[in-house]
């Protein structure tokens, strides 16, 4: 981790104008802080419906600033129109640095990849928001892995402000540097982690979930778990976090951890027997992002 200052803030090359492929939740997210915060970014995906939902949501975003009065709708506007929402890949030549945010499929994420690399400039960074997927794979299929790394964000991207920065065994220096100072200038705090299962949160927070899920097969009630993390001081419970954090993706990622760290992950990580988060999955039961997990939502 290297703080403010450090050499990879002396060397970075400015982000002037940003992409990002896929507008879904993450994609979203990145578009609308970027372009809040000062960074004009293209905001690509394959589907209308997506580009318009992701519009639609960074539009709300702005709106709750304006009726907080922290905004005025001019800024406003002029802050939306950072984000240009598109189908194809017209103006990527001019782009410095291109976020990956597409589904969480490698295959898909190779071909996504090598296109856009075959569009941009030599120099461009080219930075996957990967989960799971390792760095240095992703970029075994890149003609330039120099550029390539890793720029985790968390759910939802407005309000957290964590960013990995993944180093991949063959990342530059540079893409380091210019990864990080985009994530500042979008308003993070930029950590920079090397290329592993889970990279650095999900590798503490994996085997925290994995503790529960013990907890869940000797009969606790997730209930008083949360509230009894609650008054340890945390702000939820594992419940409720698994519940932002989807069913769906926690069985993936598990997945990925258990194969990484088998030693560490009880009973979340494929021991054999099925753990109350894998059965939640199984009886759809995905979190808030279907209103049913844990809790109901309405
Ligand atoms: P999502 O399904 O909401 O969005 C993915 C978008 O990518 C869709 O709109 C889809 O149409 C689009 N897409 C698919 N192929 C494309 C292509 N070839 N070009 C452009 N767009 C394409 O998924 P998400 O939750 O936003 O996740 C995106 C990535 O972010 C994944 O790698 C995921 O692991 C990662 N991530 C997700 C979270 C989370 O909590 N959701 C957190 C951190 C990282």
């Amino acid at each position: 981790v290297k703080k403010k200052g450090g050499q990879f803030e002396k060397q970075a090359r400015p982000v002037k104008q940003a992409a990002v492929l896929g507008a879904g939740i993450m994609g979203g997210g990145i578009a609308y802080q970027s372009a809040s915060k000062g960074t004009p970014i293209l905001m690509k995906d394959i589907k209308e419906e997506a580009i318009q939902l992701g519009l639609k949501e960074a539009r709300k975003l702005f709106t709750k600033q304006v009726e907080r009065k922290k905004l005025t709708p001019e800024q406003m506007a002029e802050k939306l129109a950072n984000i240009r929402p598109t189908l194809t890949y017209g103006d990527f030549g001019s782009v410095d640095l291109v976020v990956e945010a597409v589904v969480e499929n490698p295959k898909v994420k190779g071909a996504v990849l090598t296109e856009v690399e075959g569009l941009v400039g030599e120099e461009t960074i080219l930075a996957s928001n990967t989960s799971t997927i390792s760095i240095t794979r992703l970029a075994s299929s890149l003609k330039r892995p120099e550029n390539f790394c890793g720029m985790h964000f968390f759910n939802p991207v407005h309000r957290m402000p964590l960013v990995e920065v993944i180093r991949g065994e063959k990342t530059s220096d540079a893409a380091v540097a210019a990864t990080v100072a985009y994530a500042r200038a979008m308003g993070k705090t930029p950590i920079v982690v090397n290329d592993c299962p889970g990279f650095l949160v999900n590798r503490v927070l994996f085997p925290y979930f994995g503790g529960f899920s013990q907890l869940m097969a000797q009969g606790a009630d997730f209930q008083r778990v949360d509230k009894v993390m609650e008054k340890f001081g945390w702000p939820m419970g594992p419940a409720y976090l698994l519940d932002v954090v989807g069913m769906d993706t926690a069985v993936h990622a598990g997945e990925v951890m258990a194969e990484g760290f088998p030693e560490r992950m009880g009973s979340l990580g494929g021991n054999g027997e099925k753990s109350a988060i894998q059965a939640m999955f199984e009886n759809d039961r995905l979190g808030q992002k279907n209103d049913r997990g844990f809790y109901a939502y309405e």
